[in-house]
């Protein structure tokens, strides 16, 4: 049944993803089509002129090669295997790739709580979430500035956080002091395939990934940045079961990933 589930969100998700793709790839294949159209109709005429028409049918059908990829290896993400992670470990594991990752002109801050509540959540996942966040802090601030990593026990009432939130949660903010978002990006920032990056520098999954990820593990992502000052990202993750519940539950996700 989990599996089941699994497979509805993804279908879903990859769903949501269709109708922006099929205008673009569509966009590659009038390219094509018109490039070998021309090449035909000119056979006779300049070999100049026929591969320059047969350059543009290439380039159009790399181009839309390169756009299922994406989609393919998104729809294909990696089944979640769920275990019991404390984050005061796991975060400060992860300095050393934070640090080659962020680079020397920012200051990394680990604001780590001992006695922060344990999740019971995807590990690799959840390192791929946050080295996302950082990944895009960097961006953000163009190299230079302060990204602070923050834990905190939340206790949350209905309707505080997101709309299906209620009880005891990890909270997980990466903070930065980059260009922040306007309103219009963060409106849109989970979307697939969203990026405000250069072609080449964002895919605009990172964001999507980690809404994806945050939701299977029952939590919820918030997003508060002002433009010029920076950004906050929150994850909520629901703190784990007690023990005997959590074998319980352990057995399913990894019966799942055998199906
Ligand atoms: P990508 O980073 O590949 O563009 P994401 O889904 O991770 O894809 O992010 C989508 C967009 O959200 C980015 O292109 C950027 O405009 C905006 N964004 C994400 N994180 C930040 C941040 N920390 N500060 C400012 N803008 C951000």
């Amino acid at each position: 049944a989990e599996a089941q589930l699994r497979q509805v969100q993804k279908m879903e998700a990859v769903g949501q993803l269709t109708g922006g793709i099929a205008h673009d790839f569509n966009n590659m294949l009038a390219v094509v089509v018109g490039g070998l159209d021309l090449a035909r109709r000119r056979i006779d005429g300049p070999r100049r002129e026929v591969m320059g028409h047969l350059t543009n049918a290439m380039e159009g059908a790399t181009r839309a090669a390169a756009l299922t990829r994406r989609l393919l290896s998104f729809a294909r993400s990696e089944p979640l295997l769920p275990e019991r992670v404390e984050s005061a470990t796991l975060i400060p594991s992860m300095r050393d790739l934070l640090d080659r990752t962020l680079g020397e002109r920012i200051s990394i801050h680990l604001d780590l709580q001992d006695d922060a509540w344990p999740v019971f959540v995807d590990p690799h996942q959840f390192e791929n979430a946050l080295l996302n966040l950082a990944v895009n802090a960097r961006d953000a601030m163009q190299g230079v500035g302060d990204l602070t990593i923050e834990s905190a026990n939340v206790s949350l009432k209905a309707g505080e956080v997101g709309d299906n939130l209620k009880g005891e949660y990890l909270r997980i903010s990466v903070r930065d002091t980059g260009c922040g978002m306007t309103d219009e990006v963060r409106e849109r920032a989970f979307e697939p395939f969203f990026t405000t990056k250069d072609v080449g520098k964002g895919t605009g999954l990172g964001l999507s990934q980690i809404f994806g990820f945050v939701h299977q593990s029952g939590g919820e992502v918030d997003i508060d940045s002002t433009v010029g000052e920076g950004t906050t990202v929150s994850l909520y993750i629901p703190r784990a079961q007690a023990i005997a519940n959590e074998d319980k539950v352990k057995v399913h996700p990894a019966a799942a990933s055998l199906s």
